[in-house]
């Protein structure tokens, strides 16, 4: 037979071969599509839920809550109900607390055994200074923050949660996300019987923490690494000053202490590199001992050493900055860590989240239809342009705060970190000022301009006296570049045309941070 025979039919029975599978595969695919859709509408018809939601962390039971509230209903997944032991989200901005009796969760951060917070006491180079949240601002609500087991809090904000009668709130671990042209429909989740299952709604709000698996598929964001809290906690003590943040500016970064209930101190301090002592064979605990509590001050190191001299369990968790970004598909809304992150450094995510929450869970209040897929992208826009001034001023504040207090041998470095610590101790206005911002009081993005620039300003100062020699001028140039180097990468990730929207700012300040609690 002529070989090119062969060929040609071999070639047309690999066309028809391709053709069969590609038409099958798309068919079954069709099918597949229209099952989905139909067990979703008969779910609808069934009253299944208007919202699910992915996470029953401290954004997934309190988002749950608010809408539930607005009389949706709600079906929260949460892979492990019991309660998470974390080193992360165990300090209440004032801000937060606003935030979060505004959501009528206040009482969430009673019966924890929680800790009253009035401010920082901060420590350098053997001198100490304490600078306290300011109570003459036009900030609505007790000037104070809380210190707390975060499993407590979480556990209160589920319970609190499925304490209304449309929240379902079920364990089980999402696996992957139901799209429909685009269109995320529902959810895949393994349930507490290990049985495969999905869950069908109009709207899908995925709340699963730092370590998202979801968001990859819905954002273009990458969250970035920037360094690794280490810590344990002291059981049995108690600080001298139970109600300050103890912020020891040491080397190669801080190190914190702070009273989280009535008998338990944490201990953590921050590393930069990614290669750590190992936890397991002993060697982290005797860096503890050899490197960081030698820089603790004398009157702390005793509480400081006795949660390592027990025994207590070492934890590593990662420091992650990402901007936000929206989700690319529709049917979905990505909140909490999965969708912004800044250095935990000055303690807000939870207030920045709860502040979210509270800005979303209102702009989708007056739709009837959560399922109206243009509608709900209107929202989101608002949503995204509302939440950038304060979004973006405590961002920025914690990554550059962050930087600042990283030690160095760069006089020009160090000069800053000192105008810092300064600063923080000069009384007045300036302390009232900052504090304020940090506890998320006035979170306003010239606020933030202010003290920053105020900051470097006074540190080229300190640099430059007693007069200015040609190598003092030339620290303080590199002082300027350092602080813009620090600030516009900040700047340029928040997007800072809407940071600076002064009708934004304007309009969250009336709804968000007035005076009326609901
Ligand atoms: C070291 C460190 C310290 C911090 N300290 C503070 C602080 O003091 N104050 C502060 O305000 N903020 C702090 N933060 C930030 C704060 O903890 C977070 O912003 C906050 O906890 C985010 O809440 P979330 O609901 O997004 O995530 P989480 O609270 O982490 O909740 C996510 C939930 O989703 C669940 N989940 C995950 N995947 C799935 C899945 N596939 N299926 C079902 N469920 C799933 C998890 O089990 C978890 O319960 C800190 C962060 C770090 C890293």
């Amino acid at each position: 037979m002529d070989m090119a025979f062969v060929e040609v039919c071999l070639r047309m029975l690999l066309v028809f071969v391709l053709s069969w599978t590609i038409f099958h595969v798309t068919n079954r695919k069709k099918k597949k599509a229209t099952k989905l859709a139909d067990v979703a509408t008969e779910e609808r018809k069934e009253g299944g839920p208007d919202v699910i939601i992915v996470g029953a962390g401290v954004g997934g039971s309190a988002l749950a809550y608010a809408l539930a509230k607005d009389g949706r209903r709600v079906h929260v997944i949460e892979r492990d109900m019991r309660e998470p032991v974390r080193m992360m989200g165990e300090f209440m901005q004032p801000g937060g607390r606003l935030m979060l009796s505004k959501l009528g969760l206040q009482d969430c951060l009673e019966e924890i055994d929680a800790q009253k917070s009035t401010g920082i006491r901060l420590f350098k180079d053997g001198k100490e200074t304490a600078a306290c949240f300011p109570v003459d601002t036009n900030f609505p609500y007790e000037p104070s923050g809380r210190f707390f087991h975060n499993g407590r809090f979480v556990q209160r904000l589920r319970q609190k949660a499925s304490s209304l009668p449309n929240v379902r709130l079920e364990e089980g671990t999402v696996r992957s996300l139901i799209e429909e042209k685009g269109v995320v429909k529902g959810v895949t989740y393994k349930n507490s019987s290990g049985e495969e299952t999905t869950s069908f709604a109009p709207l899908t709000v995925v709340c699963d923490g730092c370590h998202s698996n979801l968001r990859r598929s819905l954002n273009d964001n990458n969250a970035e690494v920037t360094a690794y809290e280490i810590g344990y906690i002291s059981r049995n003590c108690r600080l001298e000053q139970p109600d300050k943040l103890h912020l020891i500016m040491a080397k190669p970064s801080f190190a914190m202490m702070y009273q989280i209930s009535s008998t338990d101190v944490r201990c953590n301090f921050e590393l930069l590199s990614k290669n750590l002592p190992s936890v397991s064979n002993g060697e982290m605990a005797s860096f503890v001992k050899n490197s960081i509590a030698p820089q603790v001050p004398l009157k702390l190191r005793k509480t400081f050493l006795k949660g390592l001299d027990e025994g207590s369990h070492i934890k590593i968790t990662q420091a992650k900055r990402m901007p936000a970004t929206l989700s690319r598909k529709k049917g979905v809304i990505v909140l909490g860590d999965a969708f912004n992150m800044r250095h935990p450094v000055i303690a807000s995510g939870m207030m920045v989240l709860l502040s979210d929450i509270l800005i979303l869970s209102r702009l989708l209040k007056p739709l009837g239809n959560l399922g109206d897929e243009n509608k709900v992208s209107e929202v989101m826009k608002s949503f995204y342009a509302l939440r950038k001034p304060m979004s973006a001023t405590v961002n920025t504040l914690g990554n550059s705060f962050w930087q600042v207090l990283i030690a160095s041998t760069d006089e020009a470095r160090e000069a800053m970190r000192q105008g810092c610590f300064d600063y923080l101790s000069s009384g007045g206005f300036r302390t009232s000022g900052l504090m304020a911002l940090i506890g998320g009081m006035n979170p306003r993005p010239l606020s933030l301009f202010y003290h920053l620039f105020v900051i470097s300003l006074s540190s080229i100062g300190q640099l430059l006296s007693p007069f200015p020699t040609p190598l003092r001028v030339w620290h303080s140039l590199r002082l300027l570049d350092l602080s813009l180097k620090m600030l516009v990468p900040h700047l340029k990730a928040e997007g800072i045309g809407q940071m600076l929207s002064p009708t934004n700012a304007a309009a969250y300040r009336k709804s968000y941070m007035a005076a009326t609690v609901v």
